[in-house]
C-alpha cells in the first residue's frame, strides 16, 4: 500500500528487539473502558487490546478511542482477545463480570464471577504466561484469591485493586474536611473492598503531624470523623443508587496500579495479594500498604495497628476467609 510514497531503508536491521508495552483488559463495560480512556491519555501502553463476549459494543468502544489516538501519545488500540491479538502481554486488566445492582453487595457477586473467570483465566494463562494480573470485578479479594488458585501464578504476580480507591476516597473526604489537598494527606483503608473495611485512624497524618495523639484524642470531632468513614465505606452504594455503576475513580486507581507496575515505580499502595502471618492471618487476599514494581507486589509494610485496628482486620480477613472456603476452585 502507498509504495510510490515510501523508499524502504535496505540497509534496516530485523534483529532489533525494541520492548513494547502491551495490556489487555478484559471487560469492556463501564469500568473497563474508564479504565482504557484512563490509561490512553496516560500514556500507559504501546499496544492496548479490549476484550469483552459483547463483541458490537466492543467493536464501537475501539472505534471511540481509536479516534482520539491523534490527540494523546501513539497507542494501538484493537479489540481481540489474549488467545489472539492480546498473546504475550505484560499486564492482563480483568474488569468482566456481573456488576453490582443497587441493593446488592460485592459478596452477592461471587457465584457469577468465579463462573466468568474459570473460563477466562486458563486462556490468560496459555497465552500470556508472565503478565501480570490485574483484577478489578468484585468481590475483588475473592476474585484476587480465586485467580491466584486457577492461574497458579507467584502470588506477587496477581494483585487486586483492593482499597486504593477506598483509600484514596478517605484521602479527599478527609482533605476536604481540613480544607488541603488530597496528595497531602496520608491515609489508608485496609482488608477488604466491601463491608468490613478498615481505616487505620492511628496512622493518619498530615506534614508528619498525627490526626490523634497518643492518648487517642484528635482536635477534630470524632462523630465527624466517623461519619467520614461512613461516606468512604458507603461510597459505591450512593453513586450506584444515583448513576447506576462507578467508572472514573476506578478507572485513575487502576491506571496508578498500572503505572507502578509498568513503570517500576515502587509505590506504596493499598493493593489486594495474598496475605500471609500478619497479626495471624493466613492464606487471605486482602488490601495491605504494600510495594508495587514491575515484579508485582514485592513487599508489604509491616504496619503496626492499634487494638481496635487488629481486631477489624482480623474481623475482614475471616470474612473473605469463609467465601473463600465455599468455593469450589
Ligand atoms: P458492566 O456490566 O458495565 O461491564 C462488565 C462487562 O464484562 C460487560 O461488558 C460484559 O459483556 C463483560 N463480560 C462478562 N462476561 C465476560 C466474559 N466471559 N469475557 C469477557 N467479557 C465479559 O460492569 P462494570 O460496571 O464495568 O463493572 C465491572 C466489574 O467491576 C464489576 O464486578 C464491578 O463490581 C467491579 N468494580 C470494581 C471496583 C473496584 O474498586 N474494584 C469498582 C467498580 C466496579
Amino acid at each position: 500500500m502507498f509504495e510510490t510514497l515510501f523508499t524502504p531503508n535496505s540497509s534496516v536491521e530485523t534483529n532489533v528487539n525494541i520492548r513494547l508495552r502491551k495490556g489487555v483488559i478484559i471487560g469492556a463495560g463501564q469500568v473497563g473502558m474508564a479504565c482504557a480512556y484512563s490509561m490512553m491519555i496516560q500514556n500507559c501502553f504501546d499496544e492496548l487490546i479490549l476484550q469483552d463476549i459483547n463483541t458490537d459494543r466492543l467493536q464501537g468502544e475501539v472505534m471511540d478511542l481509536i479516534h482520539g489516538v491523534p490527540f494523546v501519545e501513539p497507542v494501538e488500540i484493537k479489540a481481540g482477545t489474549v488467545a489472539d491479538v492480546g498473546q504475550n502481554a505484560d499486564l492482563v486488566i480483568i474488569t468482566a463480570g456481573a456488576s453490582q445492582k443497587p441493593g446488592e453487595s460485592r459478596l452477592d457477586l461471587v457465584v457469577r464471577n468465579v463462573a466468568i473467570f474459570k473460563k477466562l483465566i486458563p486462556d490468560v494463562v496459555k497465552y500470556c504466561p508472565n503478565a501480570t494480573l490485574l483484577i478489578v470485578s468484585n468481590p475483588v479479594d475473592i476474585m484476587t484469591y480465586v485467580t491466584l488458585k486457577l492461574s497458579g501464578f507467584p502470588a506477587a504476580r496477581v494483585i487486586g485493586s483492593g482499597t486504593v480507591l477506598d483509600s484514596a476516597r478517605f484521602r479527599t473526604l478527609l482533605a476536604q474536611k481540613m480544607g488541603i489537598d488530597p496528595h497531602s494527606v496520608h491515609a489508608y483503608i485496609i482488608g477488604e473492598h466491601g463491608d468490613s473495611e478498615v481505616p487505620v485512624w492511628s496512622k493518619v497524618n498530615i506534614a508528619g503531624m498525627p490526626l490523634y495523639d497518643r492518648e487517642g484524642s484528635s482536635e477534630l470531632d470524632n462523630a465527624a470523623l466517623q461519619e467520614i468513614f461512613e461516606r468512604v465505606k458507603n461510597a459505591g452504594y450512593e453513586i450506584l443508587k444515583l448513576k447506576g455503576y462507578t467508572s472514573y475513580a476506578i478507572g485513575l486507581a487502576t491506571t496508578e496500579i498500572v503505572q507502578a507496575i509498568l513503570r517500576g515505580q515502587d509505590r506504596i499502595l493499598t493493593v489486594s495479594s495474598l496475605v500471609n502471618d500478619f497479626y495471624g492471618i493466613h492464606d487471605v487476599c486482602l488490601s495491605l500498604p504494600s510495594v508495587v514494581n514491575e515484579k508485582g507486589v514485592i513487599k508489604m509494610v509491616n504496619l503496626t495497628l492499634n487494638d481496635r485496628e487488629q481486631q477489624q482486620l482480623i474481623h475482614s480477613a475471616q470474612i473473605l476467609r469463609n467465601i473463600f472456603d465455599t468455593l469450589a476452585l
